[in-house]
């Protein structure tokens, strides 16, 4: 942290101001309890994807190898991560963060990937976050992936850029639609933004990954213009083998 960069020093300063200015209290989302966003003992009843998990996605698996949908699909990006089981109080942080502006859920679910991704040995130059059309995001006033992907820049004191993807056009909820038509619904989707990260690795970011499409294509497009390495990060997933 002694060659932390200038940005990176004026964002902690401001997140220090912000607490100070508006006496923010850090209490436990869960219980309540004084002293952290989530306590550590609520922090231990969430189901993460550990023990054996898929060797592409992160996705935790039966056996080791690789997940249904992996197999299916032969993943472009190195590798993935998924931290947490898309259920139970997850779930819910996840619909309140995503529909009901709870902005700063988004802290909770960057430090549940950072605690996954600091065990990894990927060499990450630059994050960026599945997109949202743009007409999307003045609705919903915020990109929920970016949100995440700004916090988890901090934690990891790597550069996080807005213009590495970009949505093509405005299409209805991927949750309505068959899992068989998302790889092709998706790759319409996304297409490359104005940075230029050539010969970089790229991290990219998701807030709920169910089989895996999204980041499948997205990696596609960064890898297809010109990235190094890709790997992948969802903060909460399905677990489709156990289903
Ligand atoms: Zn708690
Ligand atoms: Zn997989």
């Amino acid at each position: 942290m002694n060659n932390m960069k200038p940005r990176k020093v004026l964002q902690v300063i401001g997140r220090v101001i912000k607490q100070l200015l508006f006496y923010e209290e850090i209490e436990c989302s869960v219980c309540a309890k004084q002293g952290q966003r989530v306590c550590d003992e609520c922090s231990e009843m969430f189901l993460r994807h550990d023990n054996i998990t898929c060797n592409k996605c992160g996705r935790e698996i039966k056996e080791t190898g690789l997940c249904y949908n992996c197999r299916k699909n032969n993943r472009p990006y190195e590798q993935g991560l998924i931290a947490l089981y898309y259920q139970d109080i997850p779930r819910e942080f996840m619909k309140e963060f995503k529909y009901n502006s709870k902005r700063n859920f988004s802290y909770f679910f960057a430090e549940e990937i950072y605690k996954k991704i600091k065990n990894c040995s990927w060499d990450i130059d630059v994050i960026c976050a599945v997109p949202m059309h743009n007409l999307k995001l003045l609705g919903n006033g915020y990109n929920p992936p970016s949100l995440i992907s700004r916090e988890l820049s901090i934690l990891m004191n790597i550069p996080y850029s807005r213009k590495t993807l970009k949505r093509k056009r405005y299409t209805r909820s991927m949750s309505l639609l068959k899992n068989i038509d998302r790889m092709e619904h998706s790759s319409k989707n996304f297409m490359t933004g104005n940075f230029d990260y050539a010969d970089m690795n790229v991290l990219v970011v998701d807030d709920v990954s169910t089989t895996g499409a999204t980041l499948h294509v997205c990696s596609k497009i960064l890898l297809d213009n010109g990235a190094n390495k890709v790997y992948v990060a969802a903060a909460c997933g399905d677990n489709t083998e156990f289903s």
